[in-house]
């Protein structure tokens, strides 16, 4: 080999290592960044709609959280204001006052029909049209003096007024026509609604983005925690607010509780709480909360409101039928017995 031709096998041999050094460098480099990576980072905005505290949660990596935490916000706000049936502006007392058929948009047809989906799934236990009743119980009031044990003449007469029959809804004309006087309330399922047109919005805006949203208690998975793990969500003991007695693992779907610690007042011993059986106008007995896992929160909502109702009547009934609907249930009884759906199981275990 001549002087010159080793040189070049030299400096060929040096490119080589040369490239080899820096390739592993750079690669080592990406291997310890992709390990110190930060998770993204969660912006929490707490505000006061929908009657009740919400929180919402969020990360994304697409748009300012905080910017997408307040669209968020925004939403809530909005069909608050739309179905607020003490607002005589709201599009929900307009419906109310009206004796006639009303002309509906698209979004309150909707609303009104899966609400009336979910009475006569649960042969009215969940009923959207209490109106009369829970404004005779002074429930529908955020001031505490106003609640007040009405006479059991004028429950009877309130009863009169309500009853989900009494929603006719056209659906070829879009309209809606209420019958005897009965005044519609969504208290039991405006909260989920709302949750839910979060979720979308959220989604359409960022379908990366994670976290999730509260109103009250009842809470809108976004996406999973870190992009990868599930929340783990405590229900309340209703007894301590300080105690829970389980715990859900949730990184999608839905969960809503009902309680009678939510709105009460207490006379002579005896606690009247805001979730009336609609048989006979008294809050109803036997459940202390009930809890309900779904896919949607408009489902959690409307199912917990109908399994509070239920449970004290026939539990068995609730915790092994309701998930054919969609809707796995922990009750706890007044006696704090603890019955669940089998298939809420699946929510129970750390994924
Ligand atoms: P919370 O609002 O505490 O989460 P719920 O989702 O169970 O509890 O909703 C309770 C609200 O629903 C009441 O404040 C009232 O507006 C309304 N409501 C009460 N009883 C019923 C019922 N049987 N069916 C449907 N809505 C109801
Ligand atoms: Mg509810």
């Amino acid at each position: 080999m001549r002087a010159r031709d080793r040189e070049i096998l030299l400096k060929l041999n040096k490119e080589v290592l040369w490239l080899f050094v820096t390739g592993s460098v750079v690669v080592a480099t990406l291997v310890v960044l992709f390990l110190l990576r930060t998770p993204p980072s969660y912006y929490e905005y707490n505000g006061f709609t929908l009657g009740t505290y919400c929180r919402i949660y969020v990360s994304s990596e697409k748009i300012n959280s905080k910017s997408l935490a307040e669209m968020l916000f925004t939403e809530l706000d909005r069909i608050y204001k739309k179905y607020n049936a003490n607002d005589p502006e709201s599009v929900l007392s307009k419906i109310n006052v009206s004796q006639d058929w009303v002309d509906l948009d698209e979004e309150t047809f909707v609303l009104l029909d899966a609400a009336l989906k979910f009475s006569n799934m649960t042969e009215g236990a969940f009923d959207p049209t209490l109106g009369n009743l829970i404004h005779l119980w002074g429930f529908d009031r955020l001031d505490e003096q106003d609640v007040r044990v009405p006479d059991s003449s004028e429950i009877e007469v309130a009863l009169l007024h309500t009853g989900y029959k009494n929603i006719l809804l056209d659906r070829q004309k879009r309209r809606a026509k209420l019958l005897n006087g009965i005044h519609i309330d969504l208290g039991g399922i405006a909260k989920g609604y709302a949750l839910d047109r979060v979720y979308q919005i959220a989604k359409e805006v960022d379908p990366d983005c994670t976290g999730f949203v509260e109103a009250g208690g009842d809470i809108r998975i976004i996406g999973p925690k870190f992009g990868s793990r599930p929340w783990v969500i405590g229900i309340r003991d209703p007894d301590d607010t300080n105690e829970c007695v389980g715990y859900l693992y949730l990184d999608s779907g839905a969960v809503a509780t009902s309680g009678d610690y939510e709105r009460y007042f207490t006379v002579n011993g005896i606690r009247y709480h805001h979730i009336l059986d609609p048989q006979i106008g008294y809050p109803a007995r036997g459940i202390k909360s009930a809890t309900v896992v779904a896919s949607t929160a408009v489902t959690a909502d409307a199912l917990s409101t109908a399994a509070f109702v239920l449970g004290g009547k026939n539990w068995e009934y609730v915790v092994l039928d309701f998930p054919k609907s969609g809707g796995h249930v922990l009750l706890v009884d007044k006696d704090r017995n603890i019955r669940k759906s089998p298939s809420l199981s699946v929510y129970e275990a750390d994924r």
